[in-house]
C-alpha cells in the first residue's frame, strides 16, 4: 500500500518557515520542480557529519515525509551532528508518483555517472566533503518487513541495533536471504566486492567516496504511510543516538 504522492505540498513545506531556521539552498530545478539541500549550519568542531536523503525513488513517499517531520520538529537527535539533509532528491518522480525521474532514469541505478541531473547537482553540492554516515530511506514495495542494508567496517553493530529499536514500531525481516544476499535479522551487511561491482547506487557512491558508514533503510511497502513513516523515523533517530555514543 502507497500513499499518492502529491509533490507540491511537500515543496511548500519545504520552503517554509518552519525550515527557515536551518541553511537552505535549491541545487537545481528540474522540470519545474526544485531539489532542496538544507543543512545544520555552519560546521562546529567535534560534531560527527552526517547526510541524510530520501524520495530518490519518487514512489517512496515515506521517507521524504520521515526526513521533513524529523527537521521540522528539530529532532533532537539531529543536534549533536554537522548535517546536510536531502528530503526528496527526485521531485520530478515524486510529482508523478514514478520510481525514475522525469526523463525515465533510475537516480539510483546511474548514481555514480552524469545520467541524472538530480545525482549530478547532489554530488557537487557533497562536495570533497566526508561523511561519518550517511542514511537513506527508500521503501521496498512488496516487502512485509522492513530490513536495511549497511554498509562499514564489518565490526559495526549499528544496523543491528537500529533494527532491534525499528522492530518496537513495525515488523522486520527475520529472512535468511533478502534479493540474493545473506541477511541476519533484517541486516544485509554490504561487502567490498559487491561495493565493486554493483549497480551504481548513492549508497555505494557515498561509501566509497564520502561516508565511513552507510545505511540504507528499506521500510516494507504493504504497510500503511503512517506506520512506514514512523519506522523511518525511529530508524534515523536510533541511528543518530547509537552513532554520536
Ligand atoms: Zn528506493
Amino acid at each position: 500500500m502507497t500513499t499518492p504522492n502529491d509533490h507540491e505540498p511537500l515543496a511548500a513545506r519545504m520552503r517554509a518557515s518552519g525550515l527557515g531556521r536551518y541553511e537552505s539552498d535549491v541545487l537545481a530545478t528540474v522540470g519545474g520542480h526544485p531539489v532542496y539541500i538544507l543543512r545544520s549550519g555552519p560546521a562546529q568542531a567535534g560534531r560527527p557529519r552526517l547526510v541524510l536523503s530520501a524520495g530518490t525513488h519518487g514512489d517512496e513517499p515515506a521517507g521524504v515525509e520521515a526526513v521533513l517531520r524529523l527537521l521540522e520538529g528539530e529532532d533532537p537527535t539531529l543536534a549533536s551532528f554537522d548535517w546536510v539533509a536531502l528530503p526528496c532528491i527526485n521531485p520530478t518522480g515524486s510529482a508523478a508518483g514514478t520510481r525514475e525521474n522525469g526523463a525515465g532514469i533510475d537516480i539510483n541505478r546511474s548514481f555514480e555517472n552524469d545520467a541524472a541531473d538530480e545525482a549530478r547537482v547532489v554530488k557537487r553540492a557533497l562536495g570533497n566533503d566526508a561523511f561519518d554516515l550517511f542514511i537513506e530511506c527508500h521503501e521496498d514495495l512488496e516487502a512485509t518487513a522492513f530490513y536495511m542494508f549497511e554498509c562499514g567496517d564489518g565490526r559495526s553493530a549499528l544496523g543491528s541495533r537500529v533494527m532491534a529499536d525499528v522492530a518496537q514500531v513495525c515488523p522486520v525481516s527475520h529472512a535468511s536471504e533478502i534479493d540474493g544476499m545473506r541477511a541476519l535479522e533484517g541486516v544485509i551487511q554490504v561487502d567490498e566486492a559487491f561495493a565493486r561491482h554493483g549497480h551504481r547506487s548513492m549508497a555505494l557512491y557515498m561509501w566509497r567516496f564520502r561516508a565511513r558508514r552507510v545505511l540504507t533503510c528499506e521500510a516494507p511497502g504493504s504497510l500503511p504511510f503512517e506506520q512506514r513513516v514512523t519506522a523511518h523515523m525511529t530508524a534515523i533517530r536510533s541511528a543518530l543516538t547509537w552513532a554520536s555514543r
